[in-house]
Formats: structure tokens, C-alpha cells, sequence
């Protein structure tokens, strides 16, 4: 693939531990070397960055790092992040139940493919300067001892599942509408090839406005995390949904992909994540490293035809995954009507996300900014608005199936 020899010329400097920074905080991640080089551990890297590590058979594992996905075999010296193979001077290594990533990833990989970081090699430290609602940690972050057991460990120990909050039955509802980005994040830009230029928090901006107009003309209120061209602090965006008892969240965003590729600018459609709130995420993660494999070996980018039952079944007791995917499905469902892209289905993000908050939370990436049909499109004030409307319809029809559910005594 093109451009990737770049990675063998990257000069590494490898520090002791590992500062992941996201504003005041600050986690340290331990980097240990080996006779070829250094390694982090893969498991400790992705809990510091909002993620988390799943393993599939024949020695594959999945990565997520912010929006971004890792896959990763086990003495393999290529990953593929997103879309693109990435090839990398060392492999993968598993020591004991430890899965092991070079170095690299941090240095170079992460802050080339992965939106949101930077890599500061003097200082040592990976910043996380900007990233999405569902990456939220918390405002605190969790000690290391606390971190998930290694990946493979096999354990299937399930916490209680935290009960979801209520909609409230009976009272105005609060959807908190989230635009992606801004300030001085602008997101991904676009398109692959020239043209027009996309610019994704201006986009995520002009569809949150028109989305939060849309739900008030619906009869519920909207509250947006930021009306103006600014950067909202992550944690911010999920204090600001807490603070004022938000029913449901829901962010906006656009897609990229994870290389300029004229291949890659190919890439295109819209897909909904439901959020899971971090209790039950943790409770769950393990169980859901089980259930990711089959996913993996249908190939994470096939087309998935109901990737998520297998998941919802067993998590049935969850009510509040259960309503994030209802709403995720509602949502997507409604974006299929008239959406040019294709549907790349419902997604679960994997991540903890909205730490002590209590509501159904989905992430709508509405296209790709990368393809230029798709850049062109999201551009487009009436596409944006037909979009907008289509999330409204989509979030007052859960709302009201809701009401119909508890309405109906089953509570
Ligand atoms: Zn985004």
C-alpha cells in the first residue's frame, strides 16, 4: 500500500512508561523492553485510551483506540488499522496471557491512523486531544490495578448490571445532542482526491443545530454540548449530559477512513454505535471478547446481517444496553430510507463511555468524509437537515415506543 514505508524510516525514542495525558489527566501505562525492542501491553494501552483488547481464534486480536480498530495477529508484522494494512518493524507478541504491542503503535501508528492523539516524542507522552463522546472515561481515571484482566484470560465473572435510568414517564424529555469535535479539533477532513474541502466539526455542527431544532419541534428538549465552533473537553460532554439529567445522548460525527488511499476513499455509509454505559461495560467485557470473535471471523468489514443478537441475548437483564440499541436500531433503520450510502449496519462500541451517567447513548457517524460522492452530500444543507430529521423521527419514535412499553405496566 502506498505511503506505509514511511513507518520503517520513524526514529522511536522509548521511554520507561508510557504518560497518556486527557487535559489534567493522566494515566502511565508501563513500556517493557524486549531483546528486539519495546513493548506495551495491549490490554493496558487500550483501557488508557478509552478502548479495550478482544481476542479471536488462530491468534487474531481487535484493538479499538478511539475510533479507530486494530487488527493484530500474534507474530505477524503487519496490523491492519481500519482499512489499511499497516506494516510495522516489529510483531505482535503474546507472553503468557499478556498480549504485547510494539512500540510503534504508539509512536507512529496511533498518531498516523487514529484521530484524536498525539504522539509527543520529546515529552514522552501521548496526548489525547480530542476524541468522541463514547471514548469518555470519566473525569477520573481508573488506578492501573483496576484495569481489565489481560486479555484471554477467559474469566467470565459478570458484575450486577447497573440499572439504567428511567425515561422519565410522564415529564418533557431531555435528548442532549452532541457535535462532534470542534475548536480546535476539526475532526477528519476530506474528501480522498481533491474537491471541495469537508471539514467534520463544521458538519457535525450544522446537523447537531438542525437535529436539536428538529427534537424541539418534536415536543421534547434538546440540549447541545456546544452551539459554537469550540472544543468541549471530553469529559465535559458527558458532565454536561449528567449535569442536567439527560434521557438520551446522542453525538454526531463523520467517518474516515484510515488511509488517503484512492481505494480507501471508496469507503463509504453510515452506522450508528450504541454506547454502553462503563459499569456494565466492565461487567460485560469479557463475556463480549466471546461474542466479538464471531464477528471477526465473518471479517469485520463484511456486511453484518444481525451482528449484534447474539449479544443482546445475553445481555437481556442490561435494560440499558437494551434501549442504547433499540435507539441505535431506530436510528439506522431510518437513515436506510433515503440515505445514498450504504447501511454498515448497528455497532457496539466497546468502550466506557459515559462513566455514572444513566442514559441510552448513541454515536451516528452519518457518512464519510473521505468520499468525495459522500463529502459532497454531507455537504449538502438539505441532505443535513433530511439526516437531522430522519435522527429526530428516529429518536421521538423510541421515545413514544418507550412511553408505550412502561405505559403499558410492564414496569
Ligand atoms: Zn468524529
Amino acid at each position: 500500500m502506498i505511503g506505509l514505508l514511511l513507518f520503517l524510516q520513524t526514529t522511536i525514542a522509548t521511554p520507561q512508561n508510557l504518560v497518556v495525558r486527557q487535559g489534567d489527566a493522566v494515566r502511565v501505562v508501563p513500556v517493557t523492553g524486549s531483546t528486539t525492542g519495546s513493548y506495551i501491553r495491549a490490554d493496558l494501552l487500550a483501557a488508557a485510551l478509552g478502548g479495550t483488547v478482544s481476542n479471536a481464534p488462530n491468534a487474531h486480536y481487535r484493538v479499538t483506540l478511539g475510533e479507530t480498530r486494530l487488527e493484530v495477529v500474534e507474530g505477524v508484522p503487519y496490523m491492519r488499522a481500519d482499512s489499511v494494512i499497516v506494516p510495522m518493524t516489529l510483531p505482535a507478541l503474546r507472553s503468557g496471557n499478556t498480549f504485547l504491542l510494539p512500540f510503534q503503535v504508539v509512536a507512529a501508528l496511533i498518531p498516523r491512523y487514529a484521530s484524536g492523539f498525539f504522539y509527543d516524542n520529546g515529552a514522552r507522552e501521548l496526548r489525547i486531544f480530542t476524541t468522541i463522546a463514547r471514548h469518555v472515561a470519566g473525569p477520573q481515571p481508573a488506578p492501573l490495578g483496576d484495569l481489565p484482566p489481560t486479555v484471554g484470560t477467559g474469566s467470565t465473572t459478570r458484575a450486577s448490571p447497573t440499572r439504567a435510568r428511567s425515561l422519565r414517564h410522564g415529564q418533557r424529555y431531555l435528548v442532549v445532542v452532541d457535535a462532534g469535535h470542534g475548536g480546535p479539533d476539526p475532526g477528519m477532513t476530506g474528501p480522498i482526491g481533491g474537491g471541495p474541502r469537508l471539514v467534520e466539526k463544521y458538519i457535525t455542527l450544522a446537523v447537531a443545530k438542525l437535529l436539536a431544532q428538529e427534537l424541539r419541534n418534536g415536543g421534547v428538549d434538546a440540549l447541545m454540548t456546544r452551539t459554537t465552533d469550540t472544543l468541549i473537553a471530553l469529559s465535559d460532554r458527558g458532565r454536561i449530559a449528567n449535569r442536567n439529567k439527560g434521557d438520551l445522548f446522542v453525538s454526531i460525527h463523520v467517518n474516515a477512513t484510515g488511509s488517503r488511499s484512492s481505494a480507501a476513499a471508496r469507503e463509504r455509509g453510515f452506522e450508528t454505535y450504541f454506547l454502553a454505559e462503563a459499569k456494565s461495560e466492565d461487567a460485560l467485557r469479557v463475556e463480549r471478547m466471546e461474542n466479538e470473535a464471531v464477528r471477526f471471523e465473518t471479517g469485520a468489514y463484511a456486511p453484518k446481517g444481525d451482528p449484534l443478537s447474539f449479544i443482546i441475548n445475553d445481555m437481556a437483564q442490561n435494560e440499558h444496553l437494551r434501549e442504547s440499541d433499540d435507539l441505535a436500531e431506530t436510528i439506522q433503520q431510518g437513515l436506510r430510507s433515503f440515505h445514498p450510502g450504504p447501511s454498515r449496519g448497528v455497532q457496539q462500541a466497546n468502550f466506557a463511555v459515559l462513566r455514572g451517567s444513566y442514559m441510552p447513548a448513541v454515536l451516528v457517524e452519518i457518512g464519510f468524509g473521505t468520499n468525495p460522492d459522500e463529502a459532497e452530500y454531507l455537504s449538502g444543507y438539505s441532505n443535513q437537515r433530511e439526516i437531522a430529521a430522519s435522527i429526530a423521527r428516529s429518536v421521538l419514535d423510541y421515545i413514544s415506543h418507550y412511553e408505550a412499553r412502561v405505559g403499558g405496566g410492564t414496569k
